[in-house]
């Protein structure tokens, strides 16, 4: 579905419908995520504030207005600089975190239509794997629990099948089952992360979101862990939110890229498209800030300038004081995303012109 242009200042993130009769997954549907609180617009407030007996709060939006569709068994990239929001809607679509506006809905059902059960239910097939595996286990938890009591539970095992059943969790996240009793300080980081991916296991889940999973590990752990995701893919038909920095991990793993700068979504397409054939000026400066081998390159060109902070975004395309192509229309218009090629969306205004 394409987004609509007849409203300009929204930034419409549908993603197309590769096959309409297959239900997504996960769906977000105009979803934002704010932060703070908007400064109250009475006498009073305004009075206080110049008598500077009360600060002005400001929102600050994380996630603005996105959509976004992850169908099963699809291995979906999100990427963008630090502060762009990506972590904020991967929360989101884990579960952790609310949103403020807009749907989250689950194999097509909104999550506000469930019972408090069914939510829950609907929930647990979705879990996170986070960046710091040492910061997401409970330390003064033996693996074991870890690993097996949330699926206890839930009531995936009983007492009597437990220890095998975490047995069947931590060989699968290729760590030895004899080390079940140990504490997470005795592992390395690599072990840590496994411990992880066997908790999140656990519990059945068919789509694990990756944040930054691998960025705290030394190089060649990553490959392993990688290399471990992707045995869960072809073992469990797993479907993956892989959020990341790292642009080379990204096209090695994901069917699909999805580029988002301070909360919005700029640009989706294919990997092969989108490395291939980049069409916003955004995801053209991140792509030519990945080190390339070939010295006769001339494409290596570092981003101009810092992120905005998203307390004050600037205003129209967000991206335009880094823009070597911005116009004067830019600073007031927000572009809407528009399909440029097939299954490929961008949100410039570059592509208005003939
Ligand atoms: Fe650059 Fe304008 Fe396109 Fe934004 S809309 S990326 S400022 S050309």
């Amino acid at each position: 579905m394409r987004s609509n242009p007849a409203v300009p200042c929204a930034v419409s993130i549908r993603e197309l419908p590769m096959d309409s009769n297959v239900i997504p997954i996960v769906e977000l549907e105009q979803v934002s995520k704010t932060f703070g609180k908007a400064s109250g617009d009475g006498a009073l407030e305004r009075i206080a504030q110049r008598l500077h007996l009360t600060h002005k709060r400001s929102m600050t939006h994380a996630v603005d207005r996105v959509d976004l569709r992850i169908r099963r068994g699809e291995v979906v990239g999100l990427v963008g600089e630090s502060g762009c929001g990506k972590s904020t809607l991967g929360r989101m679509v884990a579960g952790l975190m609310p949103a403020s506006s807009g749907r989250v809905l689950i194999d097509g059902t909104p999550l506000d239509d469930l019972s408090a059960a069914a939510r829950q239910a609907a929930r647990l097939k979705i879990q996170m794997i986070f960046q710091d595996p040492s910061a997401s286990l409970n330390p003064r938890l033996r693996v074991d629990r870890i690993v097996g009591e949330g699926a206890r539970l839930q009531g995936l095992t009983d007492s009597a099948g437990f220890d095998d059943y975490v047995s069947a969790q931590l060989q699968r996240a290729g760590l030895n089952p004899s080390l079940r009793q140990r504490y997470p300080h005795q592992f390395s980081g690599g072990q840590r992360q496994r411990i992880g991916i066997a908790r999140a296991l656990a519990v059945q889940p068919q789509l694990l979101v990756c944040d930054e999973s691998v960025a705290a590990l030394d190089v060649s752990i990553q490959a392993q862990i990688l290399n471990l995701f992707m045995d869960l893919r072809d073992e469990l038909g797993l479907t993956y939110l892989f959020i990341s920095h790292d642009l080379g991990v990204v096209e090695h793993l994901c069917d699909r890229v999805v580029v988002m700068y301070l909360g919005r979504v700029v640009e989706s397409a294919p990997v092969e498209e989108l490395f291939g054939a980049a069409n916003h000026p955004y995801t053209q400066a991140l792509l030519a800030q990945i080190p390339r081998f070939d010295v006769r390159s001339t494409r290596y060109d570092a981003i101009k300038g810092e992120i905005p902070s998203p307390l004050n975004p600037p205003g129209g395309c967000h991206f335009h004081p880094r823009c070597p192509h911005a116009m004067a229309r830019c600073r007031e218009q927000a572009p809407t995303l528009r399909e440029v090629a097939p299954n490929h969306l961008s949100a410039c205004h570059l592509n208005d012109h003939p």
